[in-house]
């Protein structure tokens, strides 16, 4: 049984699609773009002949990510896996930075990881088993500018997964993070067109020239290839791996 935070869409719901794949419930989150949403997750339900359940918990609030997962383990029974990944982007300079803005990025991208991992922990620590993975960043391992509370959000999920880690060493619980570089998702397509104005090139030279200069195999990772990593972590062959940040980045962090 499975909670991914941010799962509507891009990474969150390629994580989803292939935890109900391998046979586990999943609990979606998020916002859905457009009315045919829900149906998607009906129909993932369907192929996979697993449970798939939606809750529309703003994870910027702390209530609503505790409530969301006493909801999963109510309907599921328990829950084994949280995969914490909703998460939003905001390109300026750290002095142009609206207030509003950083208390939203620190509150989706990180607090949100302490709410719902404090809400897991019990029943996970109960039945003896749990998987936390937490989606950082390549900013989560080293600065861009521009990012300000992007990079100080994802250094935080990092740091809180490490200390989380340790705390759960003894047990069969592990926490781990992940942490891809550029992925081709709705958060990267406007950051394209951002850019595009700001420089005054077009998509496919900002993608070549600006996004896919920092990722020197100059590919964008893939929405499945992050979600086979987070499925290897929540296998028994993953059992020893803990307190782990993962680059899945292309080398980037390797210079
Ligand atoms: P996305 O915009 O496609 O998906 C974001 C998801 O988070 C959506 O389901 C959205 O509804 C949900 N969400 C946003 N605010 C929310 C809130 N307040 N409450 C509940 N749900 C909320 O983005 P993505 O690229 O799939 O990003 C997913 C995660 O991966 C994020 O944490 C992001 O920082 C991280 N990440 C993305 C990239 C990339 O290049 N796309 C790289 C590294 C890390």
């Amino acid at each position: 049984m499975a909670l991914v935070t941010g799962s509507t869409s891009g990474i969150g719901w390629g994580i989803a699609s292939a935890l109900a794949e391998a046979g586990a419930d999943v609990m979606l989150n998020g916002f859905w773009n457009d009315t045919a949403g829900p149906r998607r997750g009906d129909a993932l339900a369907e192929r996979c002949a697993v449970r798939v359940a939606h809750s529309g918990a703003d994870v910027s609030r702390g209530a609503e990510v505790a409530a969301m997962v006493g909801d999963t383990e109510a309907r599921f029974g328990r829950l084994d896996v949280l995969v914490n990944n909703a998460g939003i982007q905001h390109v300026t300079a750290i002095d142009d930075l609206p207030e509003e803005k950083w208390d939203a990025i620190l509150a989706i991208n990180l607090s949100s990881n302490f709410h719902a991992i404090k809400a897991a922990l019990p029943g996970m620590k109960s039945r003896g088993w749990g998987r936390i993975v937490n989606i950082a960043s390549v900013h989560g391992l080293v600065a861009s500018p521009f990012k300000g509370a992007y990079v100080a959000a994802k250094h935080g999920v990092v740091g809180l997964t490490k200390a989380v880690a340790l705390e759960l060493a003894e047990t069969p619980v592990t926490c781990n993070a992940v942490c891809p570089g550029f992925v081709r998702t709705a958060l990267v397509e406007a950051q394209i067109a951002d850019l595009a104005v700001a420089h005054a090139m077009s998509p496919d030279a900002v993608v070549r020239d600006v996004v896919l200069a920092s990722q020197p195999n100059r590919r964008f990772v893939t929405v499945e290839q992050i979600a086979a990593l987070v499925l290897f972590l929540c296998g028994e062959g993953a059992a020893s791996i803990t307190g782990a940040a993962l680059p899945i980045d292309g080398a980037w962090t390797a210079r």
